[in-house]
């Protein structure tokens, strides 16, 4: 099926999921959805303190943490109570007070089922982040494809704060196909697994040079018979530099599809085509933004923010990690916790602080 076939499917499903939904929240009144109600009040309102008031009536979920961070927005309460609200009538788990109540066993559910929370999840965390960007730095495609390659086994922060010199000294295909392999070498040194970076970078640099006129290509086909490129950073560039829907598999990607049960597959190519059918088209390249933003801010590896999670009602994996609404604060990262992102030029409705250029104590 194509991805244009998938997006058709995908719309028209939009439209009865949504109607199911709102049949479902109709029919269970709970105490959640009377709380919901009251964080929509605020929401309408505008005003925080209302919003507040429905956190204590135990529906806001710890979002907040995020707004003492200095990013929530009014509303956003509305908007986690609505969650809890799909999560109770789900069975998914508890509304809300989940960071504080334990919570149910997972059952499980239809497809229509898990097609709709996810969908559910992906609005939720577009309330979360709804500037969810790319953190590598870049200019033009050119810059993000070496930047994509450069990110293996190494955080995007480590990344950007190498790039500044490279394309500085580099700044073309061209330049970089001319480069003496030993100077690439030691400018790309701490982003690790220096040698054969610059090996695929020389690579893809000459092809880019004689095969394409020195422009990056901007068809799946080509960019992944470049030296050094795969699925994933081919559809970081065409998601990114060239407008392109794409599902971006990395390793926070994975994992958290995972644990939200929209796949068991492990093999990324299987884990994107499995993912391209639950969302339409539109939405491919910022879900996997948003799902990567949470990934490396909240539903960490080894010890995931449970009890700082705006979708744990919705979650699965609920309790895989801390979920002491303390403790898990103290486990979010970047702006969740107070902290630099991790570009050095984010863009500019980012709500954290730049990182620092490398060499400057913040790496
Ligand atoms: S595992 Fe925990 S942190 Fe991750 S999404 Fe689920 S509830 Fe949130």
């Amino acid at each position: 099926m194509s991805g244009e076939q998938n997006s058709a499917v995908g719309e028209q499903g939009s439209a009865k999921l949504a109607n199911a939904a709102k049949a479902d929240e109709s029919t269970k009144p709970s105490k959640a959805a009377k709380a919901a109600k009251t964080a929509k009040t605020a929401k309408t309102a505008k005003t925080a303190k209302a919003a507040e008031e429905a956190t204590r009536a135990g529906t806001a979920k710890p979002v907040k943490a995020a707004g003492r961070a200095g990013t929530a927005k009014p509303g956003k309460s509305g908007r986690a109570a609505d969650a809890a609200t799909a999560g109770e009538a789900g069975g998914t788990g508890e509304a809300g007070g989940a960071s504080r109540r334990a919570p149910r066993a997972w059952k499980p559910e239809s497809r229509l089922a898990m097609v709709r929370r996810a969908r559910r999840i992906n609005r939720e965390l577009a309330e979360v982040y709804p500037y969810a960007h790319p953190e590598l730095d870049f200019r033009n495609p050119f810059e993000l494809l070496v930047a994509t390659v450069l990110s293996a086994q190494t955080t995007d922060l480590r990344v950007n704060q190498t790039t500044p010199a490279l394309f500085a000294k580099y700044p073309t295909p061209e330049d970089m196909a001319a480069a003496a392999p030993e100077e690439l070498e030691e400018i790309i040194r701490p982003t690790g697994f220096f040698r054969a970076k610059a090996r695929s970078l020389l690579g893809l640099s000459t092809a880019l040079r004689d095969d394409f006129g020195g422009q990056v290509p901007g068809r799946l086909e080509d960019l992944v018979r470049l030296p050094g490129v795969g699925r994933k950073t081919a559809n970081v560039v065409l998601g990114n530099a060239f407008g392109v829907p794409g599902i971006t598999v990395d390793t926070h990607f994975g994992r958290l599809v995972r644990r939200w049960k929209w796949t068991e597959q492990e093999d990324p190519e299987k884990v994107e085509a499995e993912i391209c059918e639950i969302f339409p088209k539109s939405e491919w390249t910022m879900l996997s933004h948003r799902v990567v933003f949470h990934g490396r801010r909240i539903c960490h590896s080894r010890k995931p923010a449970c009890g700082a999670c705006p979708i744990a009602p919705l979650c699965p994996a609920y309790g895989e990690g801390e979920t002491d609404p303390e403790k898990a604060k103290k486990l979010l990262k970047y702006e969740m916790g107070g902290y630099p992102g991790q570009r050095l030029a984010p863009p500019p409705d980012y709500p954290g602080r730049p990182a620092a250029p490398l060499g400057t104590g913040d790496e």
